[in-house]
């Protein structure tokens, strides 16, 4: 098989510095761009129809109230915009780079489905919120009255610090507890820089901290501190701590060495960004830089990770994903963005097993698609004899992560889960099985999207206002 070209992606503006024009070397990509980007937000804006049906705010996760923010930014108020705008979201500037707008707000504005394309909801998010940080509009909490209540919120990803920042607004002692020894989920260590700047997430962090927010860093409960200290120490608790246990795969060689779980490869990629010495990076462990790379899986994820595999200089990434492209979980923007950045993308492909240790090729089986099943989705069968190996020396498992085992892990039979291991909780509360203990984010819904994690942490906190409040009326009775 012929070797395929080294792939290389490159931003003149933004990786290059010394082949902008002279005038511009010195500048970073938002200072070269920001001009044409508040023309184009306000341009963008304007295209806004105000069609008095606004489908782009009810399929908004959190109602955003679009039609107004785009009509004061195409009058040039952005502060006002910036205003309207963070009343419904906690952290519009991560929500207008990373939401998947196609199947949102944009897939349903109504300009969009008459066939002229969509106002770019999202960039306009961005731009006004970004703005508003460089006009110094986005301000510490400062809560009009201290209360003493206090709430443990285990896991700092976007569930748990939408929790933190409405529960504080309202003077409650919030500390936000982590494994991890920066705060963000998912934010900071799974979705890649090139997505989400890092310093974008880090700066709310900042903030928050800014306004009260205790933060206890590397420490893993149920380790570190048993649930039930946390539970006795505060008047409630949230838990908020997604979902990181990888589906596998097996097959004959499934265990060489080369075959690594995206979780892993994500977070060295995004501790290296950081400036951290990754060791697994330095060993070529976890990186890309001259190898045949192989991702198995169709989600977000995998997208992820043959993106990132193309800026480590990966010589060729190719995607194996088991059923066709119209059926893939995945984001088609990603997919797009993936293709024109030169990844391969075998669709109806399964891996079968693995050749070599360290790995040197995947085993692969073509599949079809069969009978829709039960969910109407049609399952991939195997086509027999059509096999072929596909040459790799990075294989990343992008297959999905699952829920850990917490009443196991931290001792709490009573706290219920689903069968799917999450944690059963009240759809709008958050309430779990457990008397003041809720639950928000993946750790609630499985797998699912940034949007929707700090929607289920700002309603829980209203809950666990009402739970508050409710303690004490009882208490002065
Ligand atoms: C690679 C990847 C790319 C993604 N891309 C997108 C995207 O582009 N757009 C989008 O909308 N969504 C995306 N998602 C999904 C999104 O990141 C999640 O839905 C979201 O982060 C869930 O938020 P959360 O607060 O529930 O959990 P998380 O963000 O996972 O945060 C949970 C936190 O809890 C901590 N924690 C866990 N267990 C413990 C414990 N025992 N003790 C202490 N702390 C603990 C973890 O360290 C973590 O910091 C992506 C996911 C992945 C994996
Ligand atoms: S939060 Fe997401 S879905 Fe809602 S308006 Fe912003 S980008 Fe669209």
């Amino acid at each position: 098989m012929a070797k395929q070209p080294m792939l290389k992606f490159v931003n003149v503006a933004r990786d290059m510095p010394e082949k902008r024009p002279p005038n511009l070397r010195n500048q970073d990509f938002h200072e070269i761009y920001a001009e044409y980007a508040s023309e184009k937000a306000a341009e963008q804006a304007s295209r806004c129809s105000q069609c008095g049906v606004p489908y782009c705010q009810t399929h908004c996760p959190l109602h955003n109230n679009i039609p107004d923010w785009l009509r004061l930014t195409a009058e040039g108020r952005l502060k006002e915009a910036y205003e309207v705008s963070q009343a419904t979201n906690t952290f519009p500037e991560v929500c207008g780079r990373i939401c998947p707008q196609d199947r949102l707000c944009e897939g349903n504005c109504v300009i969009e489905q008459s066939g002229h394309g969509t106002v770019t909801i999202g960039s306009v998010e961005k731009y006004i919120t970004d703005t508003a940080w460089d006009e110094g509009w986005v301000q510490a909490i400062k809560p009009a009255r201290e209360r003493a209540e206090s709430v443990g919120i285990i896991g700092a990803g976007p569930g748990g610090l939408a929790a933190a920042d409405v529960l504080r607004r309202a003077g409650v002692q919030v500390t936000v507890y982590d494994r991890y020894d920066r705060g963000g989920g998912l934010l900071t260590y799974g979705i890649p820089g090139f997505k989400l700047e890092k310093d974008v997430v880090m700066r709310r962090i900042d903030l928050l901290e800014k306004g009260g927010v205790e933060f206890v860093r590397n420490c893993n409960v149920g380790e570190d501190i048993s649930f039930e200290d946390i539970r006795n120490t505060h008047s409630a608790v949230v838990i908020a701590t997604g979902v990181y246990k990888s589906r596998d795969l097996g097959g004959p060689g499934s265990g060489a060495a080369g075959i690594v779980r995206a979780i892993d490869y994500l977070t060295a990629s995004n501790r290296q960004s950081f400036g951290d010495a990754v060791p697994e990076i330095e060993s070529g462990e976890l990186n890309a830089k001259g190898k045949n790379v192989v991702v198995i899986g169709g989600g977000d994820t995998a997208m992820d990770c043959v993106r990132t595999a193309v800026r480590q200089g990966a010589s060729g990434v190719k995607c194996l994903y088991r059923r066709d492209r119209e059926n893939m979980p995945g984001s088609q923007r990603e997919v797009t963005n993936a293709e024109e950045e030169g990844v391969v993308f075998q669709w109806l492909s399964a891996p079968k097993g693995f050749l070599g240790d360290p790995v040197t090729a995947v085993r692969v089986q073509k599949m079809r698609l069969g009978a829709p099943d039960a969910t109407g989705r049609q399952s991939p069968e195997e086509i027999e004899g059509a096999e072929y190996d596909e040459p790799a020396d990075l294989v990343i498992k992008a297959l999905g992560f699952e829920p850990e085992d917490l009443p196991m892990l931290w001792d709490q039979p009573d706290l219920e889960v689903t069968r799917w291991g999450t944690i059963k909780a009240e759809y709008t509360t958050g309430q779990t099985a457990l008397e003041g203990v809720f639950a928000v984010g993946d750790i609630v819904r499985g797998a699912s999207l940034v949007v929707w994690a700090i929607r289920d942490g700002r309603d829980s906190a209203e809950a666990v206002l009402s739970h508050l409040n409710a303690q004490q009326v009882e208490a002065a009775e």
